[in-house]
């Protein structure tokens, strides 16, 4: 059995951060010395996500284009909107993760991750790793506590 992959907020917040990314890799590799109009910046939008969540949410990150601007002014506008952007927390146990240090971790199960909510498979591979360590005791803990 497989988790369904989460698209929350963390999930999106994600992918339009690494896509505004995208977007300026592609103004900075084609041209960057041209310009890009209102009508590119759209068809640039639209030739990286078709996605119709991802899409709206991409088009509300990328600033707008009064006219047109160097295609390389652009690209630098893309990658400071990714900067400014905060992911939220990825959820888990149905309550948004706590952020400790580098990493978010769940005061409900204890799960923990610097990137995304744990999939069950990092839950069994950390699992096994505490069964590793010491085959009695915190794995037995970490197969009640779940
Ligand atoms: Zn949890």
């Amino acid at each position: 059995m497989r988790a369904r992959p989460r698209r929350g907020q963390a999930y999106i917040d994600r992918q339009i951060k690494q896509m505004l990314g995208e977007m300026a890799d592609r103004l900075e590799a084609n041209r960057p010395g041209g310009t890009i109009t209102v009508i590119g910046r759209h068809a640039l939008l639209q030739a990286t996500t078709m996605d119709p969540t991802l899409l709206p949410a991409l088009r509300a990150k990328a600033p707008d284009i009064d006219g047109a601007i160097p295609r390389r002014q652009y690209a630098a506008l893309l990658r400071q909107a990714a900067d400014t952007m905060t992911p939220a927390p990825p959820v888990c146990c149905r309550k948004p993760m706590r952020l400790d240090g580098t990493q978010y971790v769940c005061d409900a199960c204890q799960a923990f991750t610097d990137q995304a909510a744990p999939t069950r498979a990092d839950r069994v591979t950390a699992l096994h790793a505490a069964a590793d360590r010491d085959y009695a005791g915190e794995a037995a803990r970490q197969i009640t506590d779940g």
